[in-house]
C-alpha cells in the first residue's frame, strides 16, 4: 500500500496541488508523507514520518517551488517505518539525480540489490529503482525503459529527473495508476479520487508496461513492456484498499462493494433485526446486504477515526481495552439479532474482539458476513497481509473460524460472487491471496526488514 501523485503544471503551485492530491490518497499510507519538486531541473524534497497534515504546513509548503512535483504517502511493505525510507526518495547517481515514489513491492529486490553492489541510504526496494535510473547514462526515456525491464513484481511509480515527470506501471498492473488533466496539464495519481479533489478530469489509466513522460518538450508515451498475458490488478483494491469514490479499471469501487453485499445476502441469508458494518471498509457491503434482505441498516458501531493515527503510544491500561480504542457500540444493539458485515478477515483478532464487545453490549446473536472469500496466502505485491501462519483461515474450516471468533454464524462471499461484483474478468485480476495461484514466480526472500543493517553494522 502507498499513494503516489505527480503533476507537470508550469505557472501553478504544483507543491500545493500535490499536497491536496496526497490528502485524497492518505488512506493508502499513514506512516510517512513527502513531496519533491523540480524547478528548472533542480530537485528539492521534503518528507517525514506522519500524516500529510503532520508533515506539511503553510510555511514549508510555500518553500517548494517548481513546474513539476511528485508526492507519496507510505505504508511500508519492504523496509522499516523509518525517516530514511520515507518517499519521495532522492538518489544521486552517475548520470543524474532522481526523485521517486513507489507503490507496490518488487519480488526481485534482493537480486537487484546484489547486482547494484553499492551502499543505499534506505532499506526499501524503491531506492534500487531510483539507482538503476540514476546510474544509466543513456537519455532518460531509455534509462527508465531499461530499468522497467529489470523489475519483477509490483511497481506503480512516479518520478522526477532531468526536468521531466515520469510515471510507469509494471507489466501486470498490480497497483492502479491513472492519468488526468488539470486544464491541459497532466496529472498522475494512484486513484481517481485524487484527480477529483484537485478538479482534474480523468483521461485514462496508465496501461500495464507503459511509460509516460512530461516536461522539457512534448509529452511522450511508450509501451515499453508488452502487458502480461494475464492482467493482475489487485482484487483487494476492490473490496478493501481503494477509496469507495474511486474508479478502478472503469468500475466505481463503492458500487462494486454494494454488489458484493447484495450477493453475500443471496448466498448466505440470515434472519436478523439489524445489519451493521465494521466501518469504514465494511460499510458499502453492509448497505448492499441490507438492501437485498430488507433488514434495516444501522451504524451500530461508531468508529473513533483519529485515535489510531497518532504517534503517542497509549499506556498499557488503554492498550488492554483493545478494539474499544477504535469502536464503540450504540445502545440499540442490545437484545438484537445482528448481522455484522466486514470486508475481510485476516488474523481474526479484531473480529473476535468486536463479536465479544457486541455480546457484552447485550446482542442476542452476532452473525458475521464477510464480503470476500477467506484470505489464505500472503501478498508479495504490496499489501502487508500477514504470514500464512498468522492467517486464521489458512488451515481452518469456516466452522473452525466461526468458533474461534465466537460468532453465532459465519459466512464468506464466494470467489465467483466477488469476481462478478467487480465486473472485471478473472483474467484481469490478481486473486492470489485467496487462491494461492500467483501471477509471477514466488520471491526467494520475503522478510519485510531484510535490508535493515545487522546489529554489528549499526554499531
Ligand atoms: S496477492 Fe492479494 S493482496 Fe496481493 S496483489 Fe494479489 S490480490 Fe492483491
Amino acid at each position: 500500500m502507498c499513494g503516489v501523485f505527480g503533476i507537470h503544471a508550469p505557472g501553478r503551485d504544483v507543491a500545493r496541488l500535490t499536497y491536496f492530491g496526497l490528502h485524497a490518497l492518505q488512506h493508502r499510507g499513514q506512516e510517512s508523507a513527502g513531496i519533491a519538486v523540480s524547478e528548472h531541473g533542480r530537485l528539492t524534497a521534503l518528507r517525514d514520518l506522519g500524516l500529510v497534515t503532520q508533515v506539511f504546513d503553510e510555511k514549508n509548503l510555500s518553500g517548494l517551488h517548481g513546474e513539476l512535483a511528485i508526492g507519496h504517502t507510505r505504508y511500508s511493505t519492504t523496509g522499516s517505518n523509518a525517516w530514511a525510507n520515507a518517499q519521495p526518495l532522492l538518489h544521486h547517481g552517475r548520470a543524474r539525480t532522481v526523485a521517486l515514489g513507489h507503490n507496490g513491492n518488487l519480488i526481485n529486490a534482493g537480486e537487484l540489490r546484489s547486482q547494484l553492489a553499492q551502499r543505499f541510504a534506505s532499506t526499501s526496494d524503491s531506492e534500487m529503482v531510483a539507482a538503476l535510473i540514476a546510474n544509466d547514462e543513456r537519455p532518460l526515456p531509455e534509462a527508465i525503459a531499461a530499468t522497467m525491464e529489470k523489475l519483477e513484481g509490483a511497481a506503480s511509480i512516479v518520478g522526477l529527473a532531468d526536468g521531466r515527470l515520469f510515471a510507469f506501471r509494471d507489466r501486470h498492473g498490480f497497483r492502479p495508476l491513472v492519468l488526468g488533466r488539470l486544464g491541459d496539464d497532466p496529472v498522475v495519481a494512484s486513484e481517481t479520487c485524487a484527480l477529483d479533489l484537485i478538479g482534474a478530469a480523468f483521461e485514462r489509466e496508465i496501461r500495464p508496461g507503459e511509460l509516460f513522460l512530461a516536461g522539457e518538450g512534448a509529452e511522450q508515451v511508450e509501451q515499453v513492456l508488452p502487458p502480461a498475458e494475464r492482467g493482475a490488478l489487485c482484487i483487494f483494491e476492490f473490496f478493501y484498499l481503494a477509496r469507495p469514490d474511486s474508479r478502478l479499471a472503469g468500475v466505481e469501487v463503492h458500487g462494486a462493494r454494494v454488489r458484493m453485499g447484495e450477493r453475500l445476502a443471496e448466498e448466505s441469508p440470515v434472519e436478523a433485526d439489524l445489519v451493521l458494518p465494521i466501518p469504514d471498509s465494511g460499510t458499502p457491503a453492509a448497505i448492499g446486504f441490507s438492501r437485498a434482505t430488507g433488514i434495516p441498516f444501522s451504524e451500530g458501531l461508531i468508529k473513533n477515526r483519529y485515535v489510531h493515527r497518532t504517534f503517542i503510544q497509549p499506556e498499557q491500561s488503554l492498550r488492554d481495552q483493545g478494539v474499544r480504542m477504535k469502536f464503540n457500540p450504540l445502545a440499540e444493539v442490545a437484545g438484537k439479532r445482528l448481522v455484522v458485515v466486514d470486508d475481510s478477515i485476516v488474523r481474526g483478532s479484531t473480529t473476535r474482539q468486536i463479536v465479544q464487545m457486541l455480546f457484552d453490549s447485550g446482542a442476542a446473536e452476532v452473525h458475521v458476513r464477510v464480503s470476500s472469500p477467506p484470505v489464505v496466502s500472503p501478498c508479495f505485491y504490496g499489501i502487508d497481509l500477514a504470514s500464512e501462519d498468522e492467517m486464521i483461515a489458512a488451515h481452518a474450516t469456516v466452522e473452525e473460524v466461526r468458533a474461534a471468533i465466537g460468532a453465532t454464524s459465519l459466512a464468506y462471499l464466494s470467489l465467483e460472487g466477488l469476481q462478478a461484483a467487480t465486473r472485471r474478468p478473472e483474467s484481469a485480476l490478481c486473486r492470489a491471496c485467496l487462491t494461492r495461484d500467483y501471477p509471477t514466480r514466488l520471491p526467494t526472500e520475503t522478510a519485510k526488514l531484510r535490508f535493515e543493517p545487522a546489529p554489528a553494522e549499526t554499531a
